[in-house]
């Protein structure tokens, strides 16, 4: 038997493995493994959720953003964005938009938008949590500090997702402008799982300058630092970046990574996310049937959604809106899933338990 279908099958067994074995079962990467990968995962996964999956409402509430990051759409530099901000009524109202169709997790992504100071942030936050108080609001609005985690926590959030990007410094910094640096960014995931966040971090998969060696840091960092989710998806390239002309990230390679988290930290909540979706016309059943659990349609109003162009061609209609949720559920059922309403803690959560 080759090496990487010995150490995937070492890895559904043990679910962990050293730093060296996840680089060779990366670099080792092949259709059996690959197909073994998924299987386990998929079982992993139904053994934790059954055919359960999760819904969150993405609410993409503003593209206003004070950092360059050098793959995104909605980097400072990028003069050619249209910019706008969701006032808080719009907000709260695509979310009562969204209970009404089941909908019991809001995720509230946008820039880091100085506009958007704790006071503000904690107002829409807690104004949420008193209209829906069977709900949960999950954050993710990027690097802030501790005090400003810690005040949003009070004023009601119970999620936060940060994805570290890469876990190899030299190509962090070669992804983000000077003064953005991996260390500041773990120390804010740090921060969040102290304040008692449920914690998302996560990478794209085919950034310019990524490595085997990358993406083996990277699963290190997940099975260490065990997040409550990870996000996943394939890098697309936006023309008014100065990566625009970089390949598309593979979404066979996405496929592989995420059976592989799923492996390593069986009770994550992991979406089949947006750019999977986007890269694939089936990457949102794809994803399930390799281990994910979570799908986040898009609740932000159609004449901003098509704004928040953090990549080419992103998704923003069909199965993607909250109009199409019937679609979605459709394709779920197709594959044997079952879309539920529910909030959809982490079962870390409710154990206790850190793994
Ligand atoms: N400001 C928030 C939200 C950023 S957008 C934050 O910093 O967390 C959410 C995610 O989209 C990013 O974390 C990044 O991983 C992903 N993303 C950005 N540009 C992308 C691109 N060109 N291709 C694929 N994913 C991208």
């Amino acid at each position: 038997m080759d090496e990487a279908l010995s150490l995937a099958r070492k890895l559904a067994g043990t679910h962990t493995l050293s730093d060296g074995e996840l680089l060779a079962l990366i670099r080792g990467r092949g259709p059996e493994t690959a197909a073994f990968l998924r299987e386990a995962a998929a079982k992993t996964a139904r053994s934790v959720f059954g055919r359960e999956i999760y819904l969150r409402g993405l609410v993409e509430f503003t593209n206003f953003c004070r950092c360059d990051c050098r793959y995104c759409g909605i980097r400072r530099s990028n003069g050619s964005a249209r910019r706008y901000r969701l006032t808080p009524e719009e907000i709260l109202a695509a979310c009562r938009e969204g209970h009404a169709l089941g909908f019991r997790t809001f995720v509230l992504q946008g820039g880091e938008d100085p506009w958007w100071t704790d006071e503000r942030l904690c107002a829409v936050v807690s104004a949420l949590k008193g209209e829906f108080p069977d709900s949960a609001v999950t954050l993710s609005v990027g690097e802030r500090s501790r005090e400003s985690y810690a005040r949003l926590r009070a004023a009601g959030a119970d999620r936060y997702l940060l994805r570290h990007e890469t876990a190899d410094p030299a190509h962090y910094a070669f992804l983000h402008p000077p003064g953005q640096t991996l260390e500041s960014r773990l120390h804010c995931l740090r921060d969040l799982k102290e304040l008692g966040y449920q914690v998302g971090a996560g990478m794209m998969v085919g950034s310019p300058g990524q490595t085997d060696e990358c993406l083996a840091a990277d699963l290190a960092f997940l099975r260490d630092f065990r997040p409550h989710m990870v996000g996943m998806g394939p890098y697309l390239s936006h023309p008014d970046t100065p990566f625009a002309g970089a390949p598309d990230g593979s979404a066979e390679l996405t496929l592989y990574l995420l059976s592989a988290v799923r492996l390593l930290l069986p009770q994550a909540l992991l979406p089949a996310t947006t750019a999977l979706g986007t890269a694939l016309p089936d990457g949102r059943e794809r994803g399930i049937l390799h281990g994910a659990n979570v799908v986040m349609p898009n609740l932000t109003p159609p004449e901003q959604r098509e704004k928040y162009l953090l990549y080419h061609d992103k998704l923003s209609a069909g199965a993607e809106c909250a109009a199409g949720l019937e679609e979605l559920g459709r394709r779920l059922r197709a594959v044997g899933y079952e879309p539920v309403v529910q909030r959809g803690d982490s079962p870390l959560m409710l154990t206790g338990k850190q793994s």
